[in-house]
């Protein structure tokens, strides 16, 4: 008989992630707050605003959100800007919301999990040259020090830089986050700076916390050559994929920073990961084309025949997610999925993505992938960066004018998933029977091409 059940293992980690800057609400020192002031950064010239409102105090309300939904753990992030607001200036009222935060979280048994960095900063940082200037390396490890210091008894998971890999390239060479600039050379300079800032990090964690469990959350898109005997498109392929998903992991592993055409030795990076942090959203196929420098010489494009979200912003590829495990695997420590999630307003696209996504975690775990937790992007509706509020991750729906929560129904999958701590043959004819169908037939990660 087909199998019913998809059991995870005992003691795994479910919840949600969320980062600082997209929810808070009023972070004027951050230079995003600036950024988004100036016309033509945001889509629809949307604005942050009060975000969900989490420093006035609505954390509460959706912390009890999570709770009551089954969730086991949250991962969220503290705002360099609030907690140093001017150089060495620090704020213990700030730092007494975060504890209040996180005892909020440890009080409704969620366990916490920590990111230090989310893609903002202080604006005075950004004023010294951010990424760019290597002095933001000790200027890093000194908020970190301090941070660590005064919360680290509340929290034993942190993560020093949420995907480094995005931040540089989107601050340095596609312009879309401040500082908008459009220099690959820039990109391989903060990149520098940020293995730099994370291997600092890391030791000023250990010292102060020799039992905390630390780690970079690494954004992994999969990239793959769109024609595959096209011997330009694998090699893109393959330079786009090394530089994007492997240089940060690589790096913190064995202290060496592979930079197109230049290695730089960074010992003191050496083994500074306790567990790999993997983010997933989607994959694409990538082609060779000259005259795109700017993208290492390739275009990409989502696989034909791969389900979209609504707006058409990622595409469903659960097979990407299996191979990224893999990849992962080799790094021979726990791993974390520490986002995966999709935009889709009507949560018609959600249910299908998170239980096939999560199907395919557990066949990972099956052949003896050590993944021990799952954090799902995200809790509420939030800032999307560039996009402003245009894509709806959440769990839950939000109006940011009223402020008002709506539940939907991927949030009641989601419950159900937690409480059972797996998937059911049930479960998903209730919620999603085409994959269902997937499952039984063995395809549920989608053919070779991702196709579905
Ligand atoms: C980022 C989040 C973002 C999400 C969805 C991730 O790369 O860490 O901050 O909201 O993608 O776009």
């Amino acid at each position: 008989m087909a199998r019913q059940t998809w059991a995870f293992p005992d003691g795994f980690l479910w919840g949600t992630a969320t980062a600082s800057y997209q929810v808070e609400g009023d972070n004027a020192n951050s230079d995003w707050w600036r950024w988004e002031s100036e016309p033509g950064r945001i889509e629809g010239g949307d604005r942050s605003g009060k975000a969900c409102d989490w420093w006035g105090g609505r954390w509460a309300e959706d912390f009890d959100r999570a709770a009551a939904a089954g969730q086991n753990a949250h991962r969220l992030s503290v705002e360099w800007s609030r907690i140093e607001p001017e150089p060495g200036r620090w704020d213990e009222a700030a730092l007494g919301t975060y504890r209040e935060l996180l005892l909020g979280l440890r009080n409704r048994g969620l366990t916490p999990l920590v990111t230090l960095h989310h893609f903002t900063h202080p604006n005075w940082l950004a004023e010294r040259g951010g990424w760019l200037n290597p002095d933001v390396v000790g200027l890093f490890e000194r908020y970190v020090h301090r941070t660590v210091s005064a919360l680290g008894d509340l929290a034993d998971v942190w993560i020093t830089i949420n995907e480094p890999n995005v931040l540089a390239y989107s601050s340095y060479a596609a312009g879309v986050f401040p500082p908008g600039r459009r220099s690959l050379r820039q990109a391989f300079r903060a990149m520098e700076t940020l293995t730099n800032a994370h291997a600092a990090a890391y030791h000023a964690i250990r010292a102060l916390r020799p039992s905390a469990r630390i780690g970079l959350a690494h954004h992994v898109r999969g990239m793959w050559p769109a024609r595959g005997w096209n011997p330009l498109d694998r090699l893109v392929t393959w330079a786009r994929s090394t530089t994007f998903n492997e240089l940060f992991p690589r790096a913190a592993q064995d202290g060496t920073l592979r930079l197109p055409g230049r290695r730089l030795s960074i010992p003191k990076a050496a083994g500074t990961q306790d567990f790999f942090g993997l983010n997933y959203y989607t994959t694409e196929l990538d082609r060779f084309d000259p005259g795109a420098r700017q993208e290492l010489f390739a275009r990409s494009h989502y696989p034909p025949g791969a389900a979209l979200s609504p707006t058409g912003f990622l595409a469903s590829v659960p097979r990407g997610l299996a191979l990224a495990l893999r990849w992962a695997r080799g790094f021979k420590m726990p791993i974390l999925i520490t986002e995966n999630g999709t935009e889709d307003p009507r949560d018609d696209f959600r249910r299908e993505y998170l239980l096939d996504h999560l199907h395919c975690i557990w066949s990972e775990i099956e052949r003896g992938t050590p993944v021990q937790g799952y954090l799902h992007w995200t809790l509420v509706d939030n800032f999307e960066w560039a996009e402003g509020w245009k894509l709806r991750f959440g769990l839950w729906g939000l109006d940011p004018n009223t402020q008002q929560r709506t539940r939907r129904p991927s949030a009641d999958l989601y419950e159900e998933i937690c409480r059972q701590n797996g998937l059911s043959a049930e479960l998903m004819q209730r919620y999603a029977p085409k994959v269902l169908e997937r499952v039984l037939q063995g395809t549920s990660e989608g053919s070779s091409r991702g196709v579905q």
